[in-house]
């Protein structure tokens, strides 16, 4: 941490003196941390920011810092500073336990801004989240290095996933040492296994927008047969729903064409859309129609098919789930298998398996 409380209370900012007069202060005095009141450490290195550290594990949970999370946090509290906004760092909260490492206090609204460098669990970030919002706190977290590769996307990361009008589903990440924060935002994932497209933005001086990302003009091709290929090897991700597949007297290689498509989906479920569509299929079957109450039972029934998204509200959660549901029943329609009606959707005619790959393959062939 940057500050810790002298004998008397009042703070100490370690970014304020430089290392000659720190080091002269640390022979004057004692320090304290300002939440658990333990004696801290004050440490003056050539290589590290100048920060106080715990002798033992803080009680009020504050960890070992890193040079990385000292300096992003100085370069938030600098460019906060520079907005003219009222701002403290290190403020601790004593009603939430929890000291965020920037504040930001505007007229209708009070900011927490975290700088996520260590691993977190999505346990551990629901929490926190809804702490701060229930004491009415907004909270952003932005990543730190160990966030920052994008063609990796765990549910740890997409756990950090927030939902705006304007930037689609997006994150943030700070790459401390360079002083430079991206928006990673219009995040949507497609294809099997699944990938991610997204666009970056550097935020603050919105200097260039990368895309990346683009289907190949055969993807649904490739998909087919990545599936037929994973069942080959016997592939965890598609056994369960070949299973489920069998009992309904189907086999999950001869999926109809319908199931496959490039069209990308919101970052939400963590199953493939082609393994969604396929369960709705299934979920369609010996029925005449599909309500929206239907649909919401769906995705309970399917809970594990969908990211846990720990900064989204319950009601956002669920509506995403139901959004991608809904997408996927809108395209079946497309292609004359449903059609709307005011409370849901009716079945029309389901589309054909095909008995294995090959007869899929051999279907597309005649089709061309
Ligand atoms: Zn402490």
């Amino acid at each position: 941490m940057l500050i810790a409380k002298f004998e008397d209370g009042t703070l100490c900012y370690a970014n304020q003196y430089t290392s000659a007069e720190l080091q002269e202060i640390r022979r004057q005095h004692q320090f304290y941390c300002p939440s658990c009141a333990a004696k801290v450490t004050l440490r003056v290195g050539a290589s590290k920011i100048a920060h106080f550290a715990h002798q033992n594990k803080c009680t009020s949970g504050n960890e070992g810092e890193t040079s990385e999370h000292l300096a992003g946090k100085l370069f938030l509290f600098g460019y906060c500073q520079r907005q003219g906004w009222t701002c403290a760092l290190e403020a601790f909260l004593p009603k939430l336990q929890q000291r965020p490492d920037i504040l930001v206090t505007l007229p209708q609204v009070k900011i927490a801004l975290e700088f996520q460098c260590s691993p977190i669990s999505i346990k551990q970030l629901y929490k926190r989240t809804e702490m701060y919002r229930q004491n009415g706190y907004q909270v952003y977290w932005l990543l730190g290095r160990r966030y920052h590769d994008l063609r990796h996307w765990s549910a740890k990361k997409r756990a950090f996933l927030r939902y705006s009008k304007q930037a689609g589903f997006h994150l943030f990440l700070l790459e401390a040492v360079q002083k430079r924060l991206w928006l990673v935002h219009h995040v949507r994932q497609y294809g099997v296994p699944i990938k991610v497209s997204y666009q970056r933005q550097r935020f603050l001086d919105n200097s260039f927008v990368v895309t990346n990302h683009r289907p190949p003009a055969n993807a649904v091709v490739i998909e087919a047969q990545t599936i037929y290929k994973q069942l080959y090897r016997g592939a965890p991700n598609v056994q369960g729903l070949q299973a489920t597949c069998y009992l309904a007297g189907h086999h999950l290689a001869g999926a109809p064409w319908a199931c496959h498509s490039t069209w990308p989906t919101p970052p939400v479920h963590r199953e493939s859309a082609f393994n969604l569509r396929v369960r709705l299929l299934l979920f369609c079957e010996k029925k005449v129609e599909l309500t929206d109450v239907q649909v919401t039972s769906f995705c309970r029934q399917h809970k594990p098919c969908f990211f846990e998204l720990p900064l989204l509200t319950k009601t956002q959660r669920n509506y995403w789930q139901q959004q991608v549901v809904r997408l996927l029943l809108a395209e079946f329609s497309q292609f004359g298998f449903l059609k709307r009606t005011i409370f849901g959707w009716q079945i029309c005619c389901l589309p054909i398996w095909y008995p294995d790959y090959f007869s899929k393959l051999k279907m597309l062939k005649r089709l061309e």
